[in-house]
């Protein structure tokens, strides 16, 4: 079982205080409607541990504020505010043995159906293991991405991993790391906490979020990745089926990096990934300092 990390501080009211204080109250609409939205932030060392680097912070900045826009949520932080809030934090908690994932979250911590809305920026910081992401073994979850009309893919909302979480137990259950999502068109959407990416003769290819996905920052850096490396790269529905026949299958998230996948709901797939490892060596090489690329933007801690 996962044991989740307590650090000693989180960011929250507009400073660092302790994990102990930091409380929403029983009656916000973040709690009784699950009203959020938020961020999975990934900060690397380089090779030599001579600087610790956010990955795409600007990128994950705007994400945060179209979750919010559209799920009219406040939003009165600036760019140097909220890296001055995700530093601050960051610097309090950092080690030399471990990179850190960071949440920023923006609660309604007060308001009632929408009305008189005041939020919080909330951000908690965990360790993370430096390695990269070992084989997976994944199905495919009886539960649906919902459409745009219902609950958005493209927002980062507590609400929409309320299904994730369904999927993940039903996962569980049967041996399985991570869950795929259909469309209601029956296609393939997305996995519980990260994008799907495939390979077939030689091309890969991701459902648009039109698909029902979160528009994925780690997805466009691999594009612009395969830019670099001449390796075709589409974006295009994709049936179940074809999934199950492809040559080379990935998750690709924050958290979930470039999570190769072994077995699919009980078909092995093809042992080697000459595309996927191509891409995640190079990945790797530009998060680590070894060799730089423009689609992957660090800033120091
Ligand atoms: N889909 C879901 C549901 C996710 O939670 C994530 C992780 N943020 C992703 C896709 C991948 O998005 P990103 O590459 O921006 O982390």
């Amino acid at each position: 079982m996962t044991t989740l990390q307590k650090p000693p501080y989180v960011y929250m009211g507009g400073r660092i205080t302790e994990w102990e204080h930091a409380t929403i109250h029983v009656a916000s609409e973040a709690l009784i409607r699950g009203i959020s939205v938020f961020e999975g932030i990934k900060s690397y060392w380089r090779d030599d541990n001579s600087e610790l680097a956010f990955l795409a912070l600007e990128e994950h900045y705007e994400r945060l504020a179209r979750s919010a826009l559209l799920n009219q949520l406040p939003f009165s932080w600036t760019f140097d505010e909220f890296k001055k809030a995700c530093t601050s934090l960051a610097r309090r908690l950092q080690t030399a043995d471990t990179d850190m994932w960071l949440r920023p979250t923006v609660f309604a911590i007060e308001g009632h159906w929408g009305e008189g809305t005041v939020t919080d920026l909330v951000i908690t910081c965990y360790q993370q293991e430096k390695r990269r992401p070992a084989g997976l073994e994944i199905g495919f979850a009886t539960w649906q991405r919902p459409l745009d009309t219902g609950l958005p893919a493209r927002i980062k909302s507590a609400a929409n991993y309320q299904m994730g979480r369904l999927a993940r137990i039903e996962g569980r259950r049967q041996g399985f790391a991570d869950m795929i999502f259909m469309n209601p068109w029956g296609r393939v959407a997305e996995a519980t906490g990260s994008c799907v990416l495939m390979a077939r003769a030689g091309v890969v290819v991701t459902p648009p979020c039109y698909e029902g996905c979160l528009e994925s920052i780690t997805v466009n850096i691999v594009e612009k990745l395969c830019e670099t490396l001449e390796i075709p790269f589409q974006r295009r529905p994709v049936d179940r089926t074809e999934l199950m026949i492809c040559d080379e299958l990935c998750l690709a998230g924050t958290l979930m990096e470039l999570g190769v996948v072994r077995r699919l709901d009980g078909r092995i797939m093809p042992a080697s990934t000459p595309i996927f490892d191509r891409i995640a060596d190079r990945f790797w090489a530009a998060v680590r300092g070894r060799q730089p690329h423009s689609a992957v933007r660090l800033s120091a801690v």
